[in-house]
């Protein structure tokens, strides 16, 4: 039976680790305040921005809210971000994505100041966790690095397989992994022998958007897997990549979904906001 890798507790963790920042910045006169944009009023976005209002009122982070409407047009989006940059009082300024079709995500995404980019998507931050340099790091990779450390398993050394490589989870992740000494393989759609290939795992990360695709059969008895996909089944439930009934006999450890990698998210933007605010 593999142990469960509990992100709900350990996010708890690094919300109070947070709170306690927040409380000794405000002792020396620094208040952190995050701004959120969101455009348009997609039900999922939403529940994301209330989330991490809800996480910014725990750790005692100001939280400024911009809800524009679906048919905000690109120059007045940038606009407000270029305002948000030059305000003194906002340390950390995060666009809600998806956004839009109209909008090109990338010109929005390179207009916020890299000292403000705490969701780590800005191409400097990514630069600089390409060559070891402090940075905001994308907040779910930042997350599952905590999860390992934090459930005491080792990378350095270890064969780590990442599956997926976008520029959100996968890509960061294996940059992650590496500067932790890791061994690491990223598998994608076009991989031949993912099961073999997963098969050498003793880190296995799984970020491929398809649900329950993970079976015992690509699992090294005793591996670590990390489960990075959200879905819903057939009844409704979460679920992610990972077949969980059929991998935990097998596996080491295991993160369930819901309650593994999920909370990490928005714990990790919090880490990145007390960062900001201390100038990283
Ligand atoms: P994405 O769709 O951008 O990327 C999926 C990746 O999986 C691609 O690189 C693709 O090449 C790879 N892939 C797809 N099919 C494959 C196959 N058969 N074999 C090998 N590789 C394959 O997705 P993403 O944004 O990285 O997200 C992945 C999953 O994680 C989604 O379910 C998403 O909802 C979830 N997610 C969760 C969190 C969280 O906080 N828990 C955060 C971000 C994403």
């Amino acid at each position: 039976m593999a142990k469960l890798i509990d992100g709900k507790a350990i996010a708890a963790q690094v919300k109070d680790e947070c709170r306690r920042q927040a409380e000794q910045l405000k002792e020396q006169g620094i208040s952190i305040c995050l701004a959120v944009i969101q455009v348009g009023s997609d039900p999922a976005s939403s529940v994301y921005v209330n989330n991490k209002k809800k996480a910014c009122a725990y750790c005692g982070i100001e939280s400024l809210a911009y809800e524009l409407p679906e048919e905000t047009t690109q120059e007045e989006l940038i606009v407000l971000v270029k305002k948000l940059n030059n305000d003194q009082r906002v340390n950390g300024i995060l666009v809600q994505l998806p956004l839009p079709d109209h909008m090109d995500e990338n010109a929005v995404i390179h207009t916020i100041a890299p000292e403000k980019d705490v969701d780590g998507f800005h191409p400097w931050s990514v630069g600089a966790l390409s060559i070891g340099l402090p940075g905001f790091v994308s907040c779910t990779p930042a997350g599952i690095i905590q999860l390992l450390k934090r459930s005491d398993i080792a990378i350095e050394g270890k064969q780590c397989v990442v599956i997926g490589r976008s520029n959100i989870v996968g890509k960061p992740m294996a940059m992650l992994l590496l500067r932790e000494n890791g061994t690491v393989t990223v598998a994608h759609s076009r991989t031949k022998n993912l099961r073999e290939l997963c098969r050498q795992a003793d880190i296995l990360i799984v970020a491929m958007g398809k649900p329950r695709f993970i079976t015992a059969d690509y699992i090294k008895p005793g591996a670590a897997v990390i489960d990075v996909g959200i879905h819903r089944n057939e009844n409704n439930k979460l679920c992610g990549d990972v077949d969980f009934d059929s991998v935990e006999p097998v596996a080491g450890a295991i993160t369930p979904v819901p309650g593994g990698v999920g909370p990490m998210t928005i714990a990790m933007l919090m880490h990145n906001c007390v960062c900001a605010a201390k100038g990283i």
